[in-house]
């Protein structure tokens, strides 16, 4: 069933018509309490010329677990724009970081102290790739389009699946992918994967906090466009028990020097010291990350560091082409699906540049 059922899309198109006599639309996107994320919208006189045109706003953050009820405002600061693929036109959705009243960032804000760190470490220039897995849902918390009361097969057919019982859903998957690309958002690819209505997009290379940035806006996107299809986007790491793979959030990392000729000394290192972080990279990898990493499932346990080229069995993996080349980035494949990417991506920069200098 679509959300046609309590909407009537047709008809909305002829209002969407309607010229907005030079107002722009402001979606402000934050991320929740519950690792969600929201928005409300504001009317804005022009098109902002940078982030500092754009208000300061504020919501209720005891209705989003972000606050007590008794000191119940948040802030919402401008981060970053992008155009909007759902209004289009001169209309924008700005991403923000929340602040509490006090002047201390909110807990969620994990985007404040990332912004730091990259920016002390900008001139080895590190980039991140993340690739986002996810799974579909319908509206009554069914995997979108298994067999009723029952399960498809086994997996094997569904991973890049191709034909119909092979895939599912492809209709959100390719309207996720132009949304992101009118946006602004540098998606570089899609595929389905190992569990049927599972997928996966990917994000990057982006340098510093535009990783963050980006697969932020791009969960959001995914978010919006399930909801004009009626269909639920779940981003936990283990959505179902038994011999269904979970879904993660590789994180592909590499520095100015690593991509360079030579570059392979780098990577070791840098694998060398992830391997003495293993439980505090863990311990902000995801919730639920556990039932994910067990050692099946081209997964690694969730227990010991390991490491190896063309690897998918371990916590860390250079490409086999990296390899060869003898330069080029590794892939972290720890990270669940449901990670604040802030954290992550921080904590890589933090373990292999070190941490800020005072
Ligand atoms: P996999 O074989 O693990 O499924 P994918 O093709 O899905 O790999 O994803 C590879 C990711 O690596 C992409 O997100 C891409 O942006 C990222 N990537 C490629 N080159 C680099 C690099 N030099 N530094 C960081 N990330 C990179
Ligand atoms: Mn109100
Ligand atoms: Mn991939
Ligand atoms: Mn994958
Ligand atoms: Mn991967």
């Amino acid at each position: 069933m679509s959300s046609a059922v309590v909407s009537n899309t047709a008809t909305l198109q002829k209002y969407l018509d309607l010229p907005q006599n030079g107002a722009v639309l402001a979606e402000y996107i934050w991320i929740d309490g519950t690792n969600g994320i929201r928005s409300k919208c504001k009317t804005l006189s022009k098109s902002p010329e940078s982030i500092d045109d754009l208000p300061e706003w504020n919501f209720d953050g005891s209705s989003t677990e972000q606050a007590p009820g008794h000191d119940s405002d948040i802030y919402l600061r401008p981060a970053a724009i992008f155009k909007d693929p759902f209004r289009k036109g001169d209309n924008i959705i700005v991403l923000a970081e929340c602040w509490n009243n006090d002047g201390t960032p909110n807990k969620t804000n994990y985007r404040h102290e990332c912004a730091k760190l990259m920016e002390a470490h900008k001139d080895s220039k590190i980039w991140f790739g993340i690739e986002q897995e996810y799974t579909l849902f319908d509206q009554y918390d069914n995997v979108y389009g298994w067999p009723k009361g029952g399960f498809p097969g086994p997996q094997g057919p569904y991973y890049c699946g191709v034909g119909t019982g092979k895939v599912f859903c492809r209709d959100i998957v390719e309207a996720h992918y132009r949304a992101c690309l009118y946006a602004g958002v540098d998606i570089s690819g899609i595929n389905a994967e190992v569990m049927p209505s599972q997928w996966e997009f990917q994000v990057g290379p982006c340098e510093g906090i535009k990783m963050g940035d980006e697969l932020t806006v791009a969960r959001y996107l995914l978010t919006r466009v399930a909801e004009d299809f009626g269909v639920k986007i779940s981003f936990h790491p283990k959505p179902l028990q038994g011999d269904w793979n979970g879904a993660g959030c590789h994180t592909n990392v590499s520095t100015e020097q690593m991509r360079n000729p030579g570059g392979m000394k780098y990577i070791e290192e840098a694998i060398e010291k992830l391997s003495k972080r293993h439980k505090e990279h863990i311990a902000v990898y995801g919730e639920d990350n556990d039932l994910r990493l067990t050692g099946r499932h081209e997964t690694a346990s969730v227990a010991n560091f390991s490491s190896g080229v063309a690897n998918r069995g371990a916590s860390v993996r250079i490409p086999r082409s990296v390899a060869k080349e003898g330069f080029g980035y590794f892939e972290d494949r720890r990270p669940a699906s449901n990670i604040d990417p802030y954290l992550v991506t921080g904590i890589i920069a933090e373990t292999i540049l070190g941490s800020i200098p005072e």
